[in-house]
């Protein structure tokens, strides 16, 4: 999806971490996987063989400092992937800032961070390897933009915009559950076929689809147009096809040959695909519901 050129981006809402402490810290231990939400269901050193991501190095920028020069329109959001995970975080933010309210809950902006290498969060120190991730107990959500070329050259998900801001609507979707208080559910019952980790990632995949089919009826106060352009349907298989792509068969096809479904944490492809869509179609985080769905591969 595009946004229109003259849209004004909101830097604040994106802290810059990139050039950060490159090499000095080690992934924070065992615990931190279990207390972040994150877009793959694969261990860390797992994925990390698997794409070939290793931390990177370089100088410390101060937060936001690049952001607030280089990302001003949504023209500069269609050129360049960090600014537009800014317009997405800000078309996000809109979002949910309108809808929760209408479920009785407040909706505290999440903090949103870009990084490389790695970062120290309220859950630890975390490599790129870990993939995007969010937080619960910093509300934070983080991305590696270099995580979208892995995502399409070692994970096979087609390239397009839509297919990356999936992805920062989906760690936003664990935000949402952070609010709703369902994000416990992924700790208390870890892993396998509709095991609450499942249906939690299930659920963050079906919010973000919810925000793509709202996002396009935003409109920016400053231009009277709308944030983005109509979705094609070349944006939307774009989408389908990541979320599809981090589905846990698949990962486990590629990583290990095999296919262990009681080791499950986000569930299949099919099933990942089929509730990005459910939420596309009915633009309702009602419909969302994978807790109380009887058959996960139907929503
Ligand atoms: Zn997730």
């Amino acid at each position: 999806m595009s946004f229109n050129q003259g849209s004004r981006l909101d830097t604040s809402q994106v802290s810059d971490r990139r050039g950060g402490l490159g090499g000095k810290i080690a992934i924070g231990g065992g615990g931190l996987i279990l207390l972040i939400a994150s877009l793959l269901g694969v261990p860390p050193e797992l994925l990390q063989s698997l794409t070939g991501a290793s931390p990177s190095s370089g100088q410390a920028a101060a937060d936001g400092q690049e952001l607030r020069l280089e990302c001003e329109t949504g023209a500069d959001a269609n050129a360049r992937r960090d600014c537009r995970v800014v317009a997405t975080v800000n078309s996000l933010n809109r979002y949910w800032g309108e809808a929760l309210p209408r479920y009785n809950l407040q909706y505290p902006v999440p903090d949103a961070v870009l990084f490389d290498g790695q970062v120290s969060t309220g859950c630890g120190s975390a490599t790129s390897a870990v993939g995007p991730f969010y937080c619960p107990r910093d509300s934070t959500a983080y991305f590696d933009v270099g995580f979208f070329d892995q995502l399409t050259d070692q994970l096979g998900a087609a390239e397009g915009p839509l297919a990356e801001e999936y992805v920062v609507a989906h760690e936003f979707g664990h935000h949402i559950q952070n609010l709703t208080g369902v994000l416990d559910y992924s700790q208390q019952d870890p892993q396998g076929q509709g095991s609450g980790a499942v249906r939690v990632e299930l659920q963050a995949d079906c919010y973000a689809g919810v925000w793509a089919g709202n996002a396009t009826q935003q409109v920016d106060p400053a231009t009277g147009e709308p944030f983005m352009q109509p979705l094609t349907n070349e944006d939307l298989s774009d989408a389908i096809s990541a979320a599809s792509a981090v589905g846990d068969d698949r990962i486990q096809e590629a990583s290990s040959g095999q296919v262990n479904p009681h080791t499950w944490t986000h569930g299949s492809s099919e099933q990942r695909r089929a509730w990005f869509s459910q939420g596309y179609e009915t633009r309702d985080p009602a419909a969302c519901d994978t807790f109380n769905a009887a058959d996960l591969d139907r929503p």
